[in-house]
């Protein structure tokens, strides 16, 4: 039976001061709610599920554009309402496990997801990642501040994870509580709870000050700058638009390809693809495959995006260049970039889509065909 994995996003933002809400602000230029996912991506016989708060739908489709997830639960007044709301959409794909999750944690490194599955396969009915306290405590008690002794004291994070139908039960059961996170229900509920190491690095990301932690350690973590460059031609052949960085242009010619035969594209491809050393985009997607006849290129770009993904890194900047006569870019060169950054998850200022002309030299001063070159960079751990 496979582990649903439940995002909890429906916060309204109010203790961060931000609009939109903070799960939907860019960290190190990717939502935080994307990276919250993404933390969890390409696991096992697992799937996703992500909470979102009422009238949040429109930040939730900007920050998932191209994951692969099922529509997102609408969450209620209180984190303990969205969590059971949650579950009870779970509750027909009947998972074994359930791993509950806060997207203000994007930071959470596969070793303590691992840790916390690890625990409910052994038996535990819940298994939560807890830390000790390294600063000394005080209260006020009576007017008067005392210190509180910190040996006994943890500090608990998310994912916290569940045999699925204990905790719904719980939850259903003691709805009327209310509790500020799930073992708590767990504890009511007397179920079997097993510790797991919590990381300090996988910390809640709530004001100003955390956003700025947040961002330094994952760029930290990548410490390795890489660039590639891309090139790419079509050929002009009669028609009435063309496909250039993802935007249809009206023009009275077409380009010829395989695919959209969108150079921009092509050529960003590659250059992400040089960029991590993972071959080109005829060896990824090749002319002779019948699925890519007609294809839009954005597939091509996100596949390559996953690639640097899949190993960990991010892309951080993109600039692409087309060469042509005709059509002219400048009057789409913004939507240009507002696609690529859609694609790429990126925020629009890393992307750039310049023109120029060959002053009337060579095949594409003479309109037989278009050029474009690209060069990415991406930062790998
Ligand atoms: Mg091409």
């Amino acid at each position: 039976m496979p582990t649903a994995i439940l995002i909890v996003a429906a916060g309204k933002g109010e203790r961060a001061g931000l609009s939109p809400p903070k799960q939907y602000a860019a960290l190190l230029g990717r939502p935080m709610l994307r990276r919250a996912i993404q933390a969890f991506e390409g696991r096992r016989d697992s799937f996703i599920q992500v909470m979102i708060g009422p009238g949040q739908e429109a930040e939730y489709a900007a920050a998932t554009v191209g994951l692969d997830l099922p529509a997102p639960a609408v969450g209620g007044a209180t984190r303990q309402e969205s969590v059971r709301r949650g579950l009870e959409a779970l509750a027909a794909a009947k998972p074994q496990f359930v791993l509950i999750h806060d997207a203000a944690r994007p930071l959470v490194s596969p070793r303590l997801i691992d840790d916390v599955i690890a625990a409910l396969e052994a038996g535990a009915d819940a298994a939560i990642p807890l830390l000790s306290v390294a600063d000394t405590l005080r209260k006020q008690e009576n007017g008067k501040w005392i210190t509180v002794p910190r040996e006994e004291l943890r500090r608990a994070q998310t994912p916290q994870g569940f045999r699925f139908a204990a905790i719904l039960k719980a939850h259903r059961d003691h709805a009327a509580r209310e509790v500020t996170d799930d073992m708590a229900l767990a504890e009511l509920a007397g179920l079997k709870i097993a510790a797991v190491p919590g990381e300090e690095t996988n910390m809640k990301v709530t004001n100003a000050e955390d956003f700025a932690m947040a961002e330094a350690l994952l760029s930290a973590r990548l410490g390795e700058t890489r660039s590639g460059s891309g090139y790419d031609v079509h050929r002009f052949i009669p028609g009435d638009h063309l496909w250039l960085c993802g935007v249809k242009i009206p023009h009275d010619r077409a380009l010829e390809g395989h695919s959209d035969a969108d150079a921009g594209l092509h050529a960003l491809t590659d250059a992400i693809l040089g960029a991590i050393g993972d071959g080109d985009i005829g060896q990824h997607f090749p002319t002779t495959d019948e699925r890519w006849r007609g294809a839009p290129s954005w597939k091509f770009l996100d596949h390559a995006a996953s690639l640097v993904r899949a190993r960990g890194g991010a892309i951080v900047h993109c600039d692409v260049t087309i060469i042509c006569e005709r059509p002219k870019i400048a009057a789409h060169r913004d939507a240009m970039r507002a696609r690529i950054a859609e694609i790429l998850g990126l925020d629009v200022s890393r992307i750039s889509v310049k023109a120029t002309t060959t002053e009337g030299l060579g095949f594409t001063g003479r309109g037989e065909g278009l050029e474009a070159q690209a060069i990415a960079t991406v930062r790998l751990p």
